[in-house]
């Protein structure tokens, strides 16, 4: 059984999430956002053993807190990532755009690859390759448990931002259609801002998806 923590940090009000596979107490922080001792407090207090940072894309609203969550555990959790946003990742994830500096911890050593599988223990979840908000933007889904980690691609009622450098808008669109409508219904989308939603929720009522399949 999957366990999830969901914290809310950082200048730009991203969710970072702690998940454990509850028999291993083995866990995996996806986006660590910022605030990495906060983040190592929720899981420390839950008995939860980081083996794992897992980045849904490389702006540095989901990366600021990946130093400090590294610093405190031992050993270090490698970080993975798509190798598409490499570069976004080495520029500190646009952060000079809006005067922050941060150090931004480990170098990804795990590339993310599409259909790839990746465990927590026996929880299998697989990466589904979704660019357009950045080339390297990735979901995390996990069958199993009905439901995706999916960063920055949909939110409730909205789309992730196009107007940002390395960003497009009609592959994001084209993203959502393949990787994000063609998943069950009733599956769970953790999205990296803003409350949790369901992929029938979103092709119902997300303006920006009227008329797609
Ligand atoms: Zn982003
Ligand atoms: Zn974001």
């Amino acid at each position: 059984m999957l366990k999830i923590h969901s914290l809310t940090l950082g200048p730009a009000i991203t969710n970072t999430y702690i998940i454990a596979n509850e028999e291993s107490n083995d866990a995996a922080v996806i986006d660590p956002s910022w605030d990495g001792h906060l983040i190592l407090e929720a899981a420390n207090k839950r008995g939860w053993r980081i083996a794992n940072i897992w980045l849904t894309h490389a702006h540095f609203d989901h990366f600021g807190g990946s130093a400090a969550v590294a610093d405190g555990s031992s050993p270090p959790p490698p970080v993975a990532l798509h190798p598409s946003d490499y570069r976004l990742w080495r520029a500190l994830g646009g952060a000079g755009d809006f005067g922050l500096d941060f150090d931004p911890g480990p170098e990804p050593t795990i590339d993310f690859v599409h259909g790839q599988k990746i465990y927590l223990g026996d929880i299998e979840f697989s990466i589904r390759h979704a660019p357009g908000h950045s080339p390297g933007s990735v979901i995390i889904y996990c069958e199993q448990e009905k439901l995706a980690f999916s960063g920055d691609v949909v939110f409730q009622g909205s789309i992730g931002r196009t107007d940002l450098p390395l960003a497009n808008h009609e592959t994001l669109i084209n993203s959502i259609q393949e990787q994000i409508l063609t998943l069950p219904e009733e599956t769970r989308l953790l999205v990296g801002h803003g409350p949790e939603t369901t992929v029938a929720q979103e092709r119902q009522s997300n303006p920006f998806l009227q008329g797609l399949g």
